[in-house]
């Protein structure tokens, strides 16, 4: 049984190597052959100089032949810790130290699972350094400084830690405490608590990372407060944002539910948008607020959370899988470790279907934005102020961006947008 417990699991992880690694392939492949013919939409083309769609033709390729190695070396790793005796490794020391030097209880498998995710944000340093310091440094968009990425490590882990230690508890907890049905209260427990993030991330989890203040005075500020009295939004919900300490990347996002709701404007983006432009941006995300966006998210996500625990319940005394993966008998802690490093290439394929509603918001949310301004004009040149600026890909390949986009791309954008009769 373990041997087709291994079998099983190397063929699907094999099978999501291929299909990222080719995608990645067809897309590189793609953007050049463009480039070669010079093939870009012709409203990007009046918008943008031949240097800027060579720069992102080079920004395109630059990420993408780095992918190659980052998917080879994410995989090698995740091989590694399952089969290169980590586990058992880490088990055995969280027993010893759990065991002997704390009496506080579970505290076996919180070192286990802290020693696991410890090890994988270690690992991924190397990836991370390379595409902030190399790639994003090379064109000109990395503004973050090694004393700052260093204090956002930190933090990070700080408050990953702080957070995840006393979730991970109950979790364990719960697990243990109640029975056959434990699955049930902990997807109760785990709802409640993404309910929680989403109501203290953008409070009081992003302010610790980036500044947020009301819109600076002006036009734009004033434009705002009257599109937002008009749509119904409550106007002390939206915030400029220091990106541009980090990175010269541009964006804007809509956030939270209930009263910690909160619409942010990069201070990048404010800063290279007309006032017309700004205001359809923000149109946008108003968008995805009045059309209750992160509620259905949030639906999708409860019941994915909550099929997953069903089957993590089947799988949590079940022998053969722990031995397979070199653990003598199975425990909690080790099951949710076991199970988040191998369910990877069997949920690989709902990446594409969370996208595609993802894409579909957006389209929705542009639309509202016309709608709204009763013109069609601002939301297509802030879209392509935004796609020129941040060197987007301006061809990826049709697969590609239906796989991995959650925004449908420019030329799609823009395309739906031109399509609109106001
Ligand atoms: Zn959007």
């Amino acid at each position: 049984m373990e041997q087709l417990i291994v079998g099983l699991f190397l063929a699907l992880f094999a099978l999501e190597f291929i299909i990222e690694f080719g995608l990645n392939e067809l897309n590189l492949r793609y953007v050049r052959a463009h480039w070669a013919e010079r093939k870009i939409p012709d409203f990007f083309q009046r918008n943008m100089s031949n240097a800027e769609y060579k720069n992102s033709v080079e920004y395109t390729l630059a990420k993408a032949r780095f992918q190659r190695w980052a998917d080879i070396y994410g995989r090698v790793l995740i091989l590694i810790i399952l089969f290169g005796g980590l586990l058992p490794l880490m088990d055995r020391f969280s027993q010893d130290v759990g065991g002997r030097f704390l009496s506080l209880s579970h505290a076996r498998g919180l070192i286990f699972c802290f020693g696991v995710a410890l090890v994988f944000s270690v690992a991924s340093l190397p990836t991370d350094l390379y595409s902030t310091f190399k790639i994003e440094a090379r064109f000109g968009f990395n503004k973050t400084t090694w004393k700052l990425y260093l204090a956002d490590k930190l933090k990070g882990l700080l408050v990953g830690t702080l957070i995840g230690l006393p979730f991970l508890w109950v979790v364990l907890w719960l697990m243990e405490a109640t029975g056959s049905y434990w699955w049930i209260w902990t997807f109760f427990f785990v709802f409640g608590f993404q309910l929680l993030m989403v109501i203290i991330y953008p409070t009081l989890i992003a302010p610790l990372f980036n500044k947020f203040e009301p819109l600076p005075e002006g036009e734009l500020r004033n434009r705002i407060l009257h599109l937002a009295e008009q749509v119904g939004f409550k106007t002390n919900g939206i915030f400029s944002m220091d990106g541009s300490k980090r990175s010269a990347h541009s964006n804007a996002y809509f956030t939270g539910i209930g009263k910690a709701k909160r619409i942010v404007l990069f201070d990048t983006l404010i800063a290279q948008m007309t006032v017309d432009q700004g205001l359809a941006v923000l149109a946008h995300e108003m968008g995805h607020y009045k059309l209750k966006h992160i509620h259905r998210m949030l639906v999708v996500q409860t019941i994915f959370l909550f099929l997953g625990l069903y089957v993590l319940s089947l799988l949590v005394d079940y022998r053969p899988l722990f031995a397979a993966f070199g653990l003598d008998k199975p425990s909690d802690y080790a099951a949710l470790v076991l199970f988040s490093l191998l369910s990877g290439p069997f949920t690989f394929y709902l990446g594409p279907l969370i996208n595609r509603l993802s894409r579909k918001h957006e389209y929705e949310a542009d639309r509202f934005a016309v709608d709204t301004l009763r013109n069609p004009r601002p939301m297509e040149e802030a879209l392509v102020n935004l796609t020129v600026r941040n060197l987007a890909n301006l061809t990826p390949h049709p697969w590609y961006s239906a796989y991995h986009y959650s925004h449908p791309t420019p030329t799609e954008r823009v395309g739906a947008i031109r399509a609109i009769s106001v």
